[in-house]
């Protein structure tokens, strides 16, 4: 009796080890919503202001302690609009750096530095909670999962710098922290790159962005297919417009690359882009398909 006892306990103390480790990866949107808000505290987060220091702190802290590295690109340049210099970092948060096969998942990470599209006050700094915000809180979350859950594959977690700094019109001084990382690693070869931007919209809709699906249809279609698969509404396969983002510098050096991006946001690049233009099942149906992608295969 007492042996039989114990055999039991022995058995539920097993179970009870070996069940954490099996259970599916959980993407918790909850922690996701509550990086998005530690991201709005800091305030803007553009280039120069005080809130782009303390988030770039809080992120390299925070990956410090769930990645297998973190590789920090700083560079500075000219700054095209004012004097001095912009000083701009990249990070890039590795999971299992020895695996040769590697999925590279991006956000930016800056804001932009004024409301040009806000009526009111057009000089002032956006929150950035979509446009901005939005990307890294999936990242963050999945940095948590990748922790816990060994990937199969290697993965790099990508943070953006300088993506929003450009005046409308002036295209060349968007992206600057993606064409430099592209510049300053010619090696780094992922298998694909996923970008996030502007996933937190509450009406979430995102369309094909039409850069990725002409010049790396296969992605595009494994992607949008894993989604439809999932049940997942907010991905709808339809043609959608053209957008200059951080994965163009990917593109451009043959690497495939896919913008998931909902461009039909009305307080895009104005003071309303808050949180309450959000919502935590936006950035769950985002999650859910990257962690699918990661742990189950890409699909092509
Ligand atoms: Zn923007």
């Amino acid at each position: 009796m007492q042996h039989a006892m114990l055999w039991v306990a022995f058995a539920w103390t097993l179970l009870s080890a070996v069940a954490p480790v099996d259970a599916a990866p959980k993407f918790d949107a909850q922690r996701a919503w509550s990086h998005m808000e530690t991201q709005l505290s800091f305030g803007s987060r553009a280039p120069g202001r005080e809130g782009h220091e303390r988030c770039l702190g809080w992120m390299r802290a925070t990956l410090d302690s769930l990645a297998d590295r973190v590789q920090v690109h700083s560079f500075s340049m000219e700054d095209p609009y004012g004097e001095g210099r912009l000083e701009l970092t990249n990070l890039r948060a590795v999971y299992r750096p020895e695996a040769r096969t590697r999925i590279a998942l991006a956000a930016h990470w800056d804001t932009r530095p004024f409301a040009d599209r806000d009526p009111e006050h057009p000089d002032r700094p956006l929150p950035g909670a979509n446009d901005g915000a939005s990307g890294v809180a999936v990242l963050m979350e999945l940095a948590r999962v990748f922790a816990e859950h060994r990937p199969p594959v290697g993965v790099d977690l990508l943070f953006f710098d300088g993506e929003d700094y450009g005046r409308e019109g002036d295209p060349d001084h968007y992206l600057l922290g993606s064409r430099r990382f592209v510049q300053d690693h010619p090696e780094y070869r992922p298998r694909a790159l996923i970008l996030l931007d502007m996933v937190g919209d509450r009406d979430l809709r995102i369309p094909y962005e039409r850069y990725s699906a002409t010049m790396a249809p296969h992605l595009a279609r494994a992607v949008f297919d894993r989604a439809r698969a999932l049940g997942l509404p907010a991905f709808v396969p339809v043609m959608g417009a053209p957008i200059l983002d951080d994965h163009m510098p990917f593109l451009n050096a043959g690497i495939d690359a896919l913008d998931l991006i909902d461009f039909d946001y009305a307080p895009w690049h104005t003071l309303a882009d808050d949180l309450d233009a959000c919502s935590p099942q936006s950035l769950e149906q985002v999650g859910i398909l990257l962690v699918s992608l990661v742990y189950e295969g890409l699909g092509y």
